[in-house]
């Protein structure tokens, strides 16, 4: 099944042979108790690296670190365009080992080489470049309250940050929180995900090459329950920048309140791509798939519920369900792989599972709903027709290739089914009428609506929820007030 597979780089093997550490304080070391948790090729299910865990000692030694390079040594004197510069330099690093970091994410991940390249590791240069743009731009106000006082603000960094993300996009997502907080000054200690740390602990030494001070960025690979835990927890770290679970970031926000810590959550979705009587219906079944399918739908911005007017409906299911079944799965290394496993056995069990419930429900399975191949955590695209809005599949995120399409006759109509949900993360509107497109896009309750198109993104374009989704914005200008304090400032001219 899995064949011509593309050979690992040098530096690749020669990072998989070696020991993958924690990095503290500008050092790669073992976890204080010497442990150590396995990481899988969710491709072939065997073990690819065994990686140190972090725990709450390590975390604490990690805040440690983050806390004396924000309070002294070289960071906090550095200028403005002196932090830019080492932003940009990290960037030209990742750049510089782009097919090598690519090549991890296809092996941890299981996404495709090519996405990964694309996507995933030009996408994080592209977004450090963008952010080390903004050191230089970070103003306060100078503030007119009387001719006796000059008043102003200063925007300083928020001080310690504790940043934990998930599996789907490695690299990208730490990018995503390390951009903004590099960039306004912070400190940070980052979780990657228990499933997918390689690509993030590759990239560590390119933190030091890029000449970045010692414990300014601190590494600590570990599970949620522990090291996790144990950054929401701790007593000196200011702020907290989550991405994951619904279900984790009310319980992290909830702990947060315990030392009153700043938190922006990036949380769950369950998006609608409503497709309009006058669509350009041939544009939207792309959009549609695509919308579902891409990262083999392990995408918070997923477009999982496809509103369809009820002229195209039978079209649109068909022609979705052909293309589930063109979609050729494989070794996210095997360059004619359309589509990776999903990311592990948790994940694989999650999603068929939520298969089962759909066709128990009594949805209409029209194209995959089943496994493929021995070895690995494959799932065929999936395309569940006659949904019924209440149906666990269409209310429940299941974040995997599963798309549930639904009819539907006006457009008011669907504006209020595609707006009943607990989140909000982002929706599509497909229309040859730009009046209504705006208009439609105005009424959707979600932090992006793309008209004509899905899954775009760019670090200038701010990302985030409504509801449940989450609180706050990553991306554009926005992302810098996370990571900022406002202090002003009363000086008595008198
Ligand atoms: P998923 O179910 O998609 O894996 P999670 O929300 O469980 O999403 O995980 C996202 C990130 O949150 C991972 O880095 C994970 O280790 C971390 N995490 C999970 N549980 C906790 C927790 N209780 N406290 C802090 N971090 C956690």
């Amino acid at each position: 099944m899995i064949t011509s597979q593309a050979e690992l780089k040098p530096k690749v093997k020669e990072f998989l042979e070696g020991d993958k550490e924690l990095y503290i304080n500008g050092e790669f070391v073992p976890a204080i108790s010497g442990k150590k948790f396995e990481v899988f090729n969710p491709a072939t299910e065997e073990v690819l690296a065994q990686v140190s865990e972090a725990d709450k000692a390590d975390v604490d030694k990690a805040v440690k670190a983050a806390r004396t390079a924000f309070e002294e040594g070289e960071w906090p004197k550095l200028t403005a365009a002196e932090r830019a510069h080492l932003i940009y330099k990290f960037a030209d690093l990742i750049e510089q080992n782009r097919e090598e970091l690519a090549q991890l994410e296809a092996l941890d991940n299981g996404k495709p080489f090519a996405v990964a390249l694309e996507d995933d590791i030009d996408g994080t240069a592209e977004h450090f470049r963008y952010y080390a743009g903004w050191a230089t731009k970070v103003l306060g106000q100078t503030v007119p309250i009387s001719p006796d006082y000059l008043n102003y603000t200063r925007h300083e960094p928020v001080g310690v940050v504790g940043q934990i993300i998930p599996w789907n996009f490695p690299l990208s997502m730490a990018s995503w929180k390390l951009g903004a907080a590099l960039a306004t000054g912070c400190t940070v200690v980052l979780k990657p995900a228990e499933q997918t740390p390689l690509s993030l602990l590759y990239a560590a030494k390119l933190f030091k090459e890029a000449g970045f001070p010692d414990g300014v960025v601190n590494l600590v690979p570990g599970f949620g329950e522990t090291a996790g835990a144990a950054i929401v927890d701790h007593e000196d770290i200011d702020k907290l920048a989550f991405t994951g679970s619904t279900a984790v970031g009310k319980s992290i926000m909830r702990k947060a309140a315990d030392s009153v810590k700043h938190v922006t959550l990036e949380l769950g979705g369950k998006s609608p791509n409503i497709i309009l009587e006058d669509a350009d219906v041939e544009k939207a079944i792309e959009g549609a798939f695509e919308g579902i399918m891409y990262n083999h739908g392990q995408n918070c911005s997923a477009g999982s519920r496809v509103y369809v007017h009820r002229k195209h409906y039978d079209y649109v299911v068909e022609e979705l369900a052909k293309r589930a079944e063109a979609v050729k799965l494989g070794n996210g290394l095997d360059s004619e792989t359309d589509m990776g496993p999903l990311v592990s056995k948790e994940q694989f069990d999650r999603v068929l599972n939520y298969i089962k419930i759909g066709k128990e429900e009594g949805a209409r399975l029209v194209a995959g709903g089943e496994k493929v191949f021995d070895k690995g955590y494959f799932v065929k695209p999936t395309v569940f027709a006659d949904v019924n809005d209440d149906m666990t599949i269409a209310r429940e995120e299941i974040f995997g290739p599963v798309v549930t399409v639904h009819p539907f006759d006006t457009t008011e109509e669907v504006v209020r089914r595609a707006n009943d949900s607990i989140y909000g993360l982002a929706a599509g509107v497909w229309t040859e009428n730009i009046k209504t497109g705006h208009q439609v896009a105005h009424r959707l309750k979600a932090g992006t609506v793309w008209i004509n198109d899905y899954n775009q993104e760019n670090p200038a374009a701010a990302f985030g929820g409504y509801k449940q989704s989450g609180i706050g914005r990553e991306m554009g200008n926005y992302a810098l007030d996370n990571y900022t304090e406002i202090k002003m400032v009363w000086v008595n001219l008198q």
